[in-house]
């Protein structure tokens, strides 16, 4: 019987590390979506399941006993696919996701949106040259709102769409601390900055260095989990680790 993890988060390769080191079974899996990916302890696989039947079939034929979606809190189809994958298959589930970033001492200051049109809007109103911090996936919903802006945007991987000439390209990956948050923002002379609420400490250093330089903050509101009401959260791979073992003792 083996745990599968799904995850692509710091939180998720931390469990998968705990759990091998206890010899529980475990099979990490990765959207793919990155070209060179931490990896974590143990077996992974990578790529899509093919949708809830395809992650409901790998369930089974993996004789998995328990999932934990620690995916990232924006990757709202792969754990939407979990919750009924789950829910179908009979398999136990956790969600393991950090907190995010609401209780940071300045975010009432801070501009929350519902999504990255709504961030693209808001931060074109707000300034004039913008550093953007949400991730390739998401350029395309924000090219429009701030096609005349200068734009820094900030990324993994290579952007798969043509960006307006008044944007500027930086590939690089966390974690950041605050001296080099700081002098990105100031060389760059950057007014807005838009960030996804992805909580955790590793990318946190942007929003105290934004605040030093009296730079306005851009936020896009997490969706909501599919299973809030009805699958058991953590927020650390303890806990989740914890989770894992009490389940066992119950079978
Ligand atoms: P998604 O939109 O929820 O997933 C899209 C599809 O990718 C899923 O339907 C699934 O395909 C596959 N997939 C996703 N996670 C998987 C996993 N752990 N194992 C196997 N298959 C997986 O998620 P996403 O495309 O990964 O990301 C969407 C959002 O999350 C974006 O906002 C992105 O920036 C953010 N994100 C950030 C990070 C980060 O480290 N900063 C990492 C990941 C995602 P099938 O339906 O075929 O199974």
């Amino acid at each position: 019987m083996t745990v599968l993890v799904l995850g692509g988060t710091g939180e998720a390769r931390a469990l998968a590390g705990l759990l091998v080191d206890a010899g529980i079974d475990v099979m990490s899996s990765l959207a793919g979506a990155v070209s060179q990916p931490r990896l974590p302890a143990g077996p992974t696989r990578v790529g899509g399941f093919g949708g809830v039947t395809g992650l409901a079939d790998f369930l089974a034929s993996q004789r998995v006993s328990a999932v934990v979606d620690a995916t990232h809190p924006f990757a709202a189809r792969i754990s939407a696919n979990a919750v009924a994958a789950c829910g179908s298959a009979g398999v136990p589930l956790l969600r393991l996701a950090r907190p995010g970033w609401s209780d940071h001492p300045d975010s009432a200051r801070w501009h929350w949106v519902a999504d990255h049109e709504e961030a693209a809007a808001t931060a074109a109103r707000l300034g004039q040259r913008v550093l953007l911090t949400t991730g390739r996936q998401h350029l395309d919903e924000l090219v429009a709102g701030l096609g005349h802006h200068t734009v820094v945007a900030r990324v993994v991987d290579p952007p798969e769409i043509d960006l307006p000439a008044t944007w500027q390209v930086i590939r690089s990956r966390g974690p950041y601390d605050l001296v080099s948050e700081r002098d990105l923002l100031h060389t760059n002379a950057i007014d807005v900055l838009v960030t996804k609420d992805s909580g955790g400490a590793l990318t946190v250093a942007k929003l105290d260095a934004a605040r030093e330089l009296g730079v306005e903050v851009v936020v896009v509101r997490r969706p909501v989990w599919p299973g809030e009401s009805t699958t058991p959260q953590v927020s650390s791979a303890a806990s989740a680790y914890d989770w894992i073992v009490g389940d066992r003792a119950q079978r």
